[in-house]
């Protein structure tokens, strides 16, 4: 574990100074009639839906096209923060747009800085569940950073050609080659390079001029396994939590705790005290009993969860106190100020 952390020293998402390659001409792909899989023709994703099989899990095309991020990637107009997602066509080797398109022409950017958690780093909105051929967008429920891909050819270095193919768009964690079903396990260490890897090694082969099935693996049974991603999880939970913490909200949590004799009181002014023991009064402070239960298992530690807990009767309190004094705030008001 320590010498794969020193190895990820270099940095793969380079922000490169010159415009995206166009990777086809307008026209240049044959566009071939998609045999009727389906009920209904989603004209988003250019497939079948609603029938009980996908074109794509019979589908053994060599795709046409392959992304080369060291040749192909360069900025296009999403480059600035205009746009954070990523370009499918870009992904699959196919974008005839160049700099002129309106999403990320390179790998996709760290999770935290997307916007929304609940789409994909194309932008395209995560499922509750999976699709029963493991296939499509993935869900939000779970966190999966593993690809399962299937129709490889085996060798005796299957694990190595894997790495060679699938480094490009990721750091890898970890690769499980089962020999003779023709199957690999790739997980990246972060979801969104997983998320990228599929769309771009769909259809794609290794050395062995193989048609790639990529799909998202099942949860991995192995209890020890679940038990390192739930500690995983936690971690990246606590760092999120903490990334969002501004000075003046740690500083209410710390005269919060001195008020409740968690830690030895500094000697601040008085006149910062007065509002917050007055306030104290009127609403009853964040108790043991109330954070207890939940903090036995949660994903976050007992700390974070007071914090947000707090952030939030602030938040209550901010919004009650308008500056006209009518209605409940009135009421409030004339409350707090009697005695
Ligand atoms: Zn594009």
């Amino acid at each position: 574990m320590a010498d794969e952390a020193q190895a990820a020293a270099p940095p793969k998402k380079l922000v490169r100074r010159r415009p995206a390659r166009q990777q086809v001409k307008p026209g240049q792909i044959e566009k071939k009639p998609l045999e009727q899989t389906g009920s209904v023709y989603n004209i988003f994703y250019h497939k079948w839906a609603g029938g009980d099989k996908y074109d794509e899990y019979n589908a053994k095309e060599k795709s046409q096209t392959r992304c080369v991020i060291a040749t192909d990637a360069g900025y296009t107009r999403a480059d600035g923060g205009r746009n954070n997602y990523c370009c499918l066509y870009f992904a699959r080797g196919c974008c005839p747009l160049g700099s002129e398109c309106e999403f990320l022409h390179r790998l996709p950017l760290p999770q935290h800085k997307l916007p929304d958690a609940s789409r994909d780093c194309f932008g395209r909105e995560k499922h509750a569940g999976y699709r029963d051929d493991m296939g499509g967008v993935g869900s939000f429920t779970r966190q999966n950073r593993t690809l399962y891909i299937g129709r490889v050819t085996m060798t005796r270095n299957t694990d190595e050609i894997l790495e060679k193919h699938f480094n490009e768009w990721g750091e890898i964690e970890r690769i499980k080659v089962l020999q003779g079903r023709g199957v690999g396990f790739v997980t990246f260490v972060t979801e969104i390079d997983a998320q990228f890897a599929k769309e771009a090694m769909m259809h794609q082969s290794l050395d062995n001029d193989e048609v790639l099935n990529v799909r998202w693996a099942t949860e991995d049974p192995n209890p020890t396994a679940k038990v390192m991603e739930h500690a995983r999880l936690k971690v990246l939970g606590e760092e999120g939590v903490q990334a969002k913490l501004t000075p003046e909200f740690i500083e209410s949590v710390r005269q919060l705790d001195e008020l409740e004799g968690v830690v030895p009181p500094r000697s601040p002014p008085p006149e910062e005290i007065e509002p917050v023991s007055k306030r104290m009064r009127l609403e009853p402070p964040p108790t043991a009993e109330l954070i207890a239960p939940a903090a036995k298992d949660g994903l976050l530690s007992m700390n974070a969860l007071a914090s947000l807990k707090y952030a939030a009767s602030l938040k209550t309190q901010a919004a009650s106190k308008p500056p006209t004094t009518t209605g409940l705030g009135a009421i409030a008001d004339y409350g707090s100020d009697s005695d």
